[in-house]
């Protein structure tokens, strides 16, 4: 069967074609067609085949063409036991431009998509290499409002080392040292001035 690119789908990720053809003894042909617009990376790749690849065998094996149903699940089910380390396919792969925010492991590229900002990416890592994830720019979708904070954490200066945090460690007894009876958080005032006052210079 054939697989090719086109470079027109820009709504689905692939599309497989499921049709009758006398030549064949089965009397049966599927091919697929891939998004070369949203197919954009390995793990994209292998997650739109399978579950392309699924309704092809739905029809070519088992001679059905029932979109997602029972037969196309079965052949689902089938994959996912062969290969145990897939991530669940889904009945719609249109996930990735649906998405807003897409999350990829820097390690062996394998992208998951969000609709919200949902990925804690400090304690999140990767199920195939354990890699941390990266949030992703988001996707062409028009922004709610010019709210520069929405910024992706990719783009963002790592949270960690916050230098504000360890100059307060290092700073903070001095500062107390000066008035015994200081309150917390006018030592963090201090503490807070000194630290611009630093950063200035
Ligand atoms: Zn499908
Ligand atoms: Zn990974």
């Amino acid at each position: 069967m054939a697989i090719t690119w086109n470079v027109k789908m820009t709504k689905t990720a692939g599309i497989c074609y499921n049709e009758v053809d006398r030549s064949k003894a089965s009397g049966r042909n599927a091919r697929v067609e891939l998004s070369t617009k949203v197919v954009d990376c390995p793990a994209r790749l292998r997650d739109t085949l399978v579950h392309e690849l699924c309704h092809a065998a739905a029809w070519l094996v088992s001679g059905y063409k029932s979109g997602h149903g029972p037969v196309w699940q079965d052949w689902v089910s089938r994959a996912t036991g062969v290969f145990p380390e897939l991530p669940s396919i889904g009945r719609c792969h249109n996930y990735e431009i649906a998405c807003k925010y897409q999350y990829k492991c820097i390690k062996c590229g394998f992208s998951i998509g969000r609709h919200s900002k949902s990925l804690d990416t400090e304690r999140k890592v990767c199920g195939r290499c354990l890699g941390r994830f990266e949030l992703l720019a988001m996707s062409a979708r028009k922004p709610t409002s010019a709210t520069t904070a929405s910024q992706p954490a990719a783009l963002r200066t790592p949270r960690t080392p916050a230098p504000f945090a360890i100059f307060v460690k290092k700073n903070y007894g001095s500062v107390k040292k000066n008035s015994q009876d200081l309150k917390h958080a006018d030592a963090m005032r201090i503490l807070g001035e000194k630290f611009k006052e630093m950063k200035t210079v």
